[in-house]
């Protein structure tokens, strides 16, 4: 059974993904050339700790930190450290908000500085495809007919989704039912209705679609090692269509 959350809980998802929609704006300004993955964790943190909320992903099945900083090849989960940013990188920042016990979770991909054509195509069809997968989140359609509107967008401009990772139902605890895969075929799955929360999370390989997880258990490359590009909303459904809760 997917939980359908209640006016009350939407309300307290809606103050939750405000902190994060304003924590994310605020990391932007920091996350620049020379800036280690380290630093931009400490300013998430305390950006949110500032807001009154707590870090969700901090602790999380024993996660170091409060943000994962995922550069080129890394899919996801990248764990903050001493590594530097430089031109021509991209980086994916992915951040959970705890408010009270509501949850949100985002994702944004930067480029530093002047990156490539083709890069910067990587992160404009990832960015598109999560709007193209919110379009269809709602009330009366098959939760995979989001999968696979961003996968036949994704695939339709020459990229490729990772299949190792998924989006997620959420709002009382992170992850919660269900599994929003980026792939499949139209028509599938449970049908939409008002009151469920859906974190939408399109992660586009620019090569094939495999990935793999580094030694420290956590972060998830490309398998190829080409980039890869990442962007989440946590999104509501609702009788008046989709309700970006983390923007
Ligand atoms: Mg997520």
């Amino acid at each position: 059974m997917i939980p359908l959350k209640s006016e009350e809980d939407l309300k307290n998802l809606q103050v939750s993904g405000e902190i994060l929609g304003r924590t994310m704006r605020g990391l932007k300004k920091f996350v620049l050339s020379g800036i280690s993955t380290a630093e931009i964790d400490r300013i998430a943190e305390e950006l949110i700790i500032k807001e009154g909320a707590k870090p969700a992903f901090k602790g999380y099945r024993g996660f170091p930190a409060a943000l994962c900083v995922s550069i080129n090849e890394e899919i996801v989960h990248g764990i903050p450290g001493k590594r530097v940013l430089r031109e021509g990188d991209i980086v994916g920042l992915d951040l959970g908000v705890n408010y009270l016990g509501y949850f949100s979770d985002a994702a944004v991909t930067l480029a530093i500085g002047e990156i490539s054509p083709k890069v910067n195509k990587l992160v404009e069809v990832t960015r598109q495809a999560l709007v193209e997968g919110i379009k269809l989140a709602i009330v009366g359609n098959n939760l995979s007919d989001i999968s696979h509107r961003i996968q036949s967008f994704v695939e339709g401009k020459g990229f490729s989704v990772v299949r190792q990772f998924v989006g997620h139902g959420i709002g009382l605890s992170l992850h919660e039912e269900p599994e929003i895969p980026n792939f499949g075929s139209p028509h599938q799955g449970p049908i939409l209705k008002s009151g469920m929360v859906l974190a939408i999370e399109p992660m586009v390989n620019m090569g094939s679609w495999e990935s793999e997880i580094l030694p420290n258990g956590w972060t998830a490359v490309t398998k190829d090692r080409l980039p890869s590009a990442h962007f989440e909303h946590t999104v509501a459904i609702t009788e008046e269509g989709p309700r970006i809760l983390t923007s």
